[in-house]
């Protein structure tokens, strides 16, 4: 190989670094063809991040399912009690929630695993090794079948026994004590309580240090709250000297489509998004009990669209314009659980002329009326379409929605939001330009854990705000 070979294959395939050289290429395609279908990104990861990406793989191997390590370390789950030192430190991740929430919980847990040196082990759900390639080499990602708690996982909450906040309101953690527990479950889903929370404090992750097992249940984006801990900050500045591109980064290190879906991503991606000039992703969705289509949903994507000049107007007077040859083609990807929209915004680019000239193809891969998480081929779609809305060019996406969040992180795009309609009108301005590419966090804390107190944790650091369609979540920027 040529030096300037060496360097193209380092910055393409290899995404300048992030992904290790010598997986099987069959076996996940993805993995190794995704950088045709995007432009290189604009954001380097840091000589960091990847050294500490292939020391994990390391870690990961040594420690990983079926190791002298990881059979050790069950002993001691089973023991029930820690007795002496571990090798391995592992945490467990519980596949749960929709898939989008699934996508970042898993990246916040990945860092978490980086920051702490533990093993991430990844239950497999319905559907996990069905949408995903493994990310690591040698050795699987997957929890085995056979591990010792898994059929509890589903029935893990805020009151289980093993629960960390749970353990800490009834005092029954004692950290002076010389055994710890073997296993503690944490719960950070987004109705968790005060003592679920700690889990963000200096004091109680100093104790989880020593426990060999965490179980973590999550929906949530929780990185923004690590920015927050102490104990964290030089690492996490050394990993990422560009603080919003943690889930951009982490997240085309970890989701690879299988091969069943990159099939559905290049299959649609050729067919109806390869020769425009323009790629233009709209992803809606609305968080509304009632069936929609709504009206003032469509009156705001258009408001958003035309006055960002994202979209051309239409001529409505439809006075005669000589098509010409060379008329720009724009390619708009929509994505939503109706069809509805799109249709309209379809006839309205086929009744009418538009104003620049161009010309606008509207595509919809699926509307599959409504969620259904536990199907197959419903996961595959969803998770095909966030990946394709993450190689357009240009990015529409709604409030709240963490399908959005993964697709505008894969595709280091900073989306136009449309924010939250309320009493059925479309609000005014209709969207905005997201200060930066970064899930935004649902749920967080807002404790000082050294003063004790209720504070405001979106205004501690410059880095870490209050998100742009969440006005208590917060945001990495
Ligand atoms: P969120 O609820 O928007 O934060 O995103 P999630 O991905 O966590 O949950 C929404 C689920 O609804 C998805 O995983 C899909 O199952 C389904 N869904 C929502 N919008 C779409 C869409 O545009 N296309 C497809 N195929 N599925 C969708």
């Amino acid at each position: 190989e040529g030096v300037f070979q060496h360097a193209d294959k380092y910055n393409g395939k290899l995404l300048g670094g992030l992904l290790a050289d010598g997986f099987d290429e069959a076996a996940c395609t993805s993995r190794y063809s995704s950088f045709l279908y995007r432009k290189i990104s604009l954001h380097k990861p840091s000589s960091y991040l990847i050294s500490r990406l292939r020391s994990y793989e390391d870690l990961h191997k040594r420690c990983g399912p079926n190791t002298q390590s990881y059979n050790k370390a069950l002993e001691q789950l089973k023991s029930g009690n820690k007795i002496g030192l571990t090798d391995c430190n592992y945490i467990v991740w519980i596949s749960f929630s929709g898939l989008g929430n699934r996508i970042l919980s898993l990246a916040s847990t990945f860092l978490y695993a980086l920051l702490t040196n533990r093993v991430l082990l990844v239950d497999q759900g319905k559907d996990m090794a069905d949408l995903f390639c493994d990310p690591f080499p040698d050795k699987s990602w997957l929890l085995p079948g056979d591990f010792p708690l898994i059929d509890q996982f589903d029935s893990f909450n805020q009151n289980s026994p093993h629960c960390h906040g749970n353990m800490l309101k009834n005092n029954a953690i004692n950290s002076s004590a010389m055994s710890k527990p073997s296993y503690l479950y944490l719960h950070l889903v987004h109705d968790y309580g005060d003592h679920d929370k700690l889990f963000f404090c200096d004091g109680e992750q100093s104790f989880l240090e020593n426990v060999p097992w965490l179980i973590m249940k999550t929906d949530n984006y929780y990185v923004p709250s690590l920015f927050l801990i102490p104990s964290f900050e030089t690492e996490l500045s050394n990993l990422f000297p560009e603080k919003g591109t943690v889930f951009h980064h982490l997240g085309r290190y970890l989701f690879h489509p299988s091969n069943h879906v990159w099939g559905l991503i290049t299959r649609y991606y050729r067919t109806y998004l390869a020769k425009a000039d323009e790629r233009i992703g709209i992803q809606i969705r609305t968080f509304d009990s009632r069936r929609g289509p709504f009206k003032h949903v469509m009156d705001q994507i258009l408001a958003c669209t035309l006055k960002e000049k994202l979209l051309p107007a239409v001529d409505m007077q439809d006075s005669v314009v000589n098509p010409s040859e060379n008329a720009k083609l724009k390619a708009v990807l929509v994505t939503s659980l109706l069809s509805g929209y799109s249709e309209d915004l379809r006839n309205m680019y086929w009744e009418h002329p538009t104003m620049t000239g161009e010309v606008v193809g509207v595509y919809q891969p699926s509307h599959e009326e409504f969620q259904q998480t536990e199907k197959q081929m419903h996961n595959r779609k969803a998770w095909a379409e966030m990946y394709l809305l993450s190689l357009t060019d240009v990015l529409v996406t709604s409030a709240w929605s963490t399908f959005g969040y993964v697709a505008q992180g894969l595709g280091g795009l900073r989306p136009w939001i449309l924010y939250k309609t309320e009493n059925d009108t479309a609000p005014d301005p209709a969207c905005r330009r997201a200060m930066s590419m970064e899930p935004c966090f649902h749920a967080p804390p807002f404790y000082d854990c050294k003063a004790k107190k209720g504070i405001d944790t979106g205004t501690l650091v410059p880095h870490v705000r209050h998100c742009e369609d969440i006005s208590w979540g917060l945001k990495v920027v």
